[in-house]
């Protein structure tokens, strides 16, 4: 399915379709909400949402809002990863310190989504969930090998980011789930990562979003890397041509740009009016080349 930015402009004229409101006071109430009630949807930060149901995209019968959900808000170091709660607004991941200084594409991603507004209202979760492959944040998750844990009445699973985003707007959680969790692996020694986003304006969707995480060997050798794309596909991607190009050898000038050469590989990017499919696919080499260097000033 092909996918077309800038659909939002419009929607502060409209009104939505009649909807049932819930609020939510725990995670426990939400999925019962979700099991009754016919034709319900998750509202977190409305910033995607509400926008989709103005512009009658979506016409949900029942809202069910979990943003008064405390417990769902949080930033905190578990043993072996970053456990960060659904409903973390992209402003906390901007200026988390932790985020800054360990898992530094997360908070680049964050500080580039929108305005400040929309920074204070939506949600990591919600921009996972929504799964526009034009979205900063699920681009810098696959880069970072992010985890995602999925409550339902049956219990809870955890998904890998590359099971996470299935196609555009839809992920592996199902209509009665939610999720409650995103858990960033630690990241080993010598590693650094970096998000860029290239678009038109300050605040655009993204034409091209790149993150990368570059962990090195002794002698500036590179260890691993993992390069995430976006708004070139119909879900976030991987490099994995330009991520194999790079493994083991010296990361200067020439292997970087070799490696970015390989990046359009597996892309499959839209025309539309941001950018032609070929304009995004030699963007994709300039951003991958550019995002692998701020990763590594970042080791
Ligand atoms: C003008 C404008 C500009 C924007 N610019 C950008 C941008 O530059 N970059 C970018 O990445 N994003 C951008 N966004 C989108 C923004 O990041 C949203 O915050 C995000 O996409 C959705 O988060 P939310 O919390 O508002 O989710 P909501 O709008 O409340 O929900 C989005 C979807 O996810 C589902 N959902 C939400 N949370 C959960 C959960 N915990 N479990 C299960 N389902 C859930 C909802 O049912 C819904 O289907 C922009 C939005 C607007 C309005």
């Amino acid at each position: 399915m092909k996918y077309s930015q800038g659909i939002f402009s419009d929607s502060y004229k409209l009104t939505p379709k009649k909807f049932d409101y819930y609020a939510a006071t725990s995670l426990d109430e939400a999925l019962s909400l979700l099991q009754e009630k016919e034709d319900a949807k998750i509202l977190a930060g409305g910033q995607s949402l509400l926008a989709l149901m103005k512009l009658r995209l979506a016409a949900p019968q029942a809202l069910i809002d979990i943003s008064k959900i405390e417990d769902l808000s949080y930033v905190r170091e578990e043993r072996g990863y970053l456990a960060i709660g659904a409903l973390t607004i992209h402003d906390l991941i901007e200026h988390n310190e932790t985020i800054r200084k360990r898992f530094t594409l997360l908070a680049d991603a964050a500080s580039k989504i929108g305005d400040q507004q929309i920074r204070n209202r939506g949600t990591i979760g919600g921009s996972a969930c929504h799964a526009d492959p034009a979205a900063d944040l699920p681009t810098a998750l696959l880069a970072a090998n992010a985890q995602f844990v999925i409550r339902g009445h049956s219990g809870q699973r955890v998904v890998p980011a590359e099971e996470f985003f299935v196609d555009t707007f839809t992920t592996a959680v199902q209509p009665n789930e939610v999720l409650t969790e995103i858990r960033i692996p630690e990241f080993p020694p010598k590693t650094g990562s970096g998000y860029i986003k290239h678009s038109r304006r300050e605040g655009d969707f993204a034409i091209v979003g790149v993150g990368a995480v570059v962990t090195l060997a002794d002698g500036n050798i590179c260890k691993d890397v993992r390069i995430g794309l976006g708004s070139v596909a119909a879900t976030p991607i991987r490099a994995k041509a330009a991520e194999d190009y790079l493994r083991g050898k010296p990361l200067d000038d020439k292997t970087i740009i070799e490696a970015a050469e390989r990046g359009p590989q597996g892309a499959d990017p839209p025309s539309d009016m941001h950018g032609s499919r070929e304009y995004r696919l030699e963007m994709i080499k300039v951003f991958i080349k550019r995002t692998v260097k701020l990763a590594l000033t970042r080791v």
